[in-house]
């Protein structure tokens, strides 16, 4: 019988998705999709989508186009 991932998450009393967060921010990677992470614990589609939600959330109407996430995506583009 094959064990199972055995870490220093395993036996929190969290749910599944929240571990394989916390792992992908241990090993610097993208909490949704898995990628290598640019900034903080996403990659930069993710960035972007975040970013896009915010805005939205807080009916900001500027964007701050100095932002990582936006040079990123124009370099990306
Ligand atoms: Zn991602």
């Amino acid at each position: 019988m094959r064990r199972r991932i055995q870490d220093e998450f395993t036996d929190m009393p969290i749910s599944r998705q929240r571990k394989y967060q916390l792992r992908m921010q241990r090993d610097r990677r993208c909490t949704e999709c898995g990628a290598p992470a640019i900034q903080g614990s996403r990659c930069l589609k993710h960035l972007v989508k975040a970013r896009e939600r915010q805005r939205k959330k807080r009916g900001l109407k500027r964007r701050y186009y100095g932002t990582l996430s936006y040079k990123l995506q124009a370099m990306s583009t």
